[in-house]
């Protein structure tokens, strides 16, 4: 059975099921999204594209972004990155502030909101012009110049960013911040808002499935250790505090946002996008982990 029957047939399985979850609302933007919306995009290691559904569309990928920063700042801060935000499951929601008083303002991971706004400060510390520097790596990974921020869903989420302003301000207070709060906040929205479709997210993600090379072009993106190590924290970390049930159930390491988008890498097999706005209470999109759970499942294709 080829990769697209089995979507194919999969997407219109979980279109006749009844929808669960709710979009975000407390990013406003992302709360205006038509809540149906579902797309899936997988590329196989022959580079063959399959795609079903809302694929080609646009939307605001949120932490999955923080895989990116993480990949950028990793590469160049090497291991002395892990002095300052740890590589544990946090157990804990991706806003959650209680462990981190605990652990002395060491984030848990790189993909808990503290762990992302840690990474972003050390960024802001070693480039000239943070925010066009990390746009023109991310260009670069996805080999589109057409990948941008979005000021709108930025913007937005700044509004009403309590929480993550609480949890910087935390770690400011235990010296884990070394820049202006207020210009590392306006970095880590502005990485959260950058949109891409199901196609663009699963064909920036070819070097985590190709050992930190890029299939198209040959270039190494990040070394081969590394590119385990982030695969690692993704098995681990990439969905906060329902990281076991996903690596349960699917099998894959992965990230989501809460713009309703996940990707998942098959090392040396695939990598794959899914798409569907409506999240769980855990803020992982419902559909999108049923989607890659019937996917793993059909496959019978599994890292482990
Ligand atoms: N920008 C979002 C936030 O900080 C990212 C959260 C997510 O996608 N899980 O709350």
């Amino acid at each position: 059975m080829s990769y697209l029957y089995i979507i194919e047939e999969l997407y219109n399985q979980l279109n006749d099921v009844e929808e669960h979850g709710e979009v975000a609302t407390y990013i406003r933007e992302l709360s205006h999204i038509d809540s149906d919306k579902f797309g899936v995009c997988l590329i196989d290691s022959d580079n063959q594209y399959h795609q079903v559904g809302d694929s080609d569309e646009p939307f605001s990928i949120q932490s999955i972004a923080k895989v990116l920063s993480l990949t950028l700042a990793y590469k160049m801060a090497g291991e002395s990155l892990w002095d300052r935000i740890g590589v544990e499951p946090s157990g804990s929601p991706f806003n959650s502030l209680v462990q981190l008083e605990y652990d002395n303002g060491i984030p848990r991971n790189p993909f808990i909101n503290a762990g992302a706004i840690v990474v972003c400060d050390y960024l802001i510390s070693q480039l000239d012009q943070p925010e066009d520097e990390f746009i023109s790596f991310v260009r670069r990974v996805s080999k589109n110049e057409q990948i941008n921020y979005s000021e709108e869903i930025a913007a937005s989420e700044k509004a009403t960013g309590y929480r993550n302003a609480a949890l910087i301000n935390l770690m400011k207070d235990f010296g884990n911040i070394r820049n202006d709060i207020g210009k590392v906040l306006d970095f880590y929205f502005l990485l959260c808002s950058i949109k891409m479709s199901c196609r663009e997210l699963a064909r920036t993600f070819l070097y985590l499935m190709n050992y930190g090379k890029d299939p198209e072009t040959g270039e190494q993106v990040i070394s081969l250790s590394k590119t385990k190590r982030i695969n690692a924290i993704m098995q681990t970390c990439g969905f906060y505090d329902e990281a076991g049930e996903f690596s349960f159930k699917v099998g894959l390491p992965g990230k989501s946002g809460v713009g309703g988008g996940i990707i998942a890498v098959h090392p040396k097999q695939y990598s794959i996008a899914v798409w569907s706005p409506r999240l769980n209470k855990k803020g992982n999109s419902w559909k999108g982990m049923q989607f890659l759970e019937r996917f793993t499942t059909k496959t019978e294709q599994s890292i482990f």
